[in-house]
């Protein structure tokens, strides 16, 4: 069995509700969406993966792409596990690598590390399969403009309704052309399925094309959800604040 990924390495989790946690990030080459913020897109996948290496942060080797099974194994295992809170699964979509998954997941789990999904919340059935061995699920709700005006709100909320009994939350991206309606839509339907489900707002990263997402906006934005669901929280990308990966 193979894998393509495109990086690994050990830093804080900078987003979400697990924010500052240490864990090790393996993330995965392809996806089926297309964002108009995606900071991880990759037209072809890369011929050989970056590896961060276990003792000396910041410095990293290369690993032929696909990783076989048994190399990916060995790269995992020669970080110090127990400072980890976590594996993180990320893209791309490391979903749309279930068959994998599938099989590395439950050797994974034999060294006590826990799984993190990380996962744009669309593909269900995939989902299903890996189901038993995820811990932790950071699922995304993409408002329509963020997608090309595609619509994932019935597909998310199943993958919602199926991800209740794990520990997981909700992220939606807010950019300055987000829809105020839209949002509102999106948390009256999670809060149809979970009133407990912490939902996040994360501004999208300012860069050199794309301008911060006003405070104004995004207090509005915010005020308004919580009319709608009490607990609704904003939280900023803080790895990308400190220049980490
Ligand atoms: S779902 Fe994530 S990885 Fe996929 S295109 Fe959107 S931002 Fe990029």
């Amino acid at each position: 069995m193979h894998a393509r990924m495109t990086e690994i390495f050990s830093s804080i989790q900078g987003e979400g509700i697990y924010l500052g946690h240490r864990q090790l990030f393996l993330r995965f080459y392809g996806c089926n969406l297309q964002c108009s913020y995606c900071d991880t897109f990759q037209k072809q996948c890369p011929p050989q993966c970056r590896v961060e290496l276990s003792e000396i942060a910041g410095n990293y080797i290369l690993k032929d792409n696909p990783l076989d099974f048994e190399a990916l194994l060995k790269i995992v295992t020669s970080y110090p596990l127990e400072q980890h809170h976590s594996v993180s699964l990320t893209g791309g979509e490391p979903l749309l690598h279930w068959e994998f998954l599938k099989v590395f997941l439950p050797v994974l789990k034999r060294t006590g590390l826990k799984v993190y999904l990380e996962t744009n919340g669309t593909l269900t059935k995939e989902l299903k399969e890996l189901l038993p061995w995820i811990d932790y699920i950071a699922m995304d709700f993409k408002l329509p403009g963020s997608v090309g005006g595609k619509e994932y709100l019935r597909g998310h909320l199943d993958f919602l309704k199926l991800s209740l009994n794990h520990d997981v939350f909700v992220k939606i991206i807010i950019t300055g052309e987000s829809i105020q309606q839209e949002l509102l839509e999106y948390i009256k339907a999670i809060k149809g399925i979970s009133t407990s489900v912490p939902v996040v707002l994360q501004p999208v990263t300012a860069t050199t094309e794309r301008e911060i997402v006003s405070n104004a906006f995004l207090m509005d934005l915010h005020r308004a959800s919580l009319e709608i669901l009490p607990g609704v929280r904003v939280i900023p990308q803080v790895h990308k604040l400190l220049g980490y990966l």
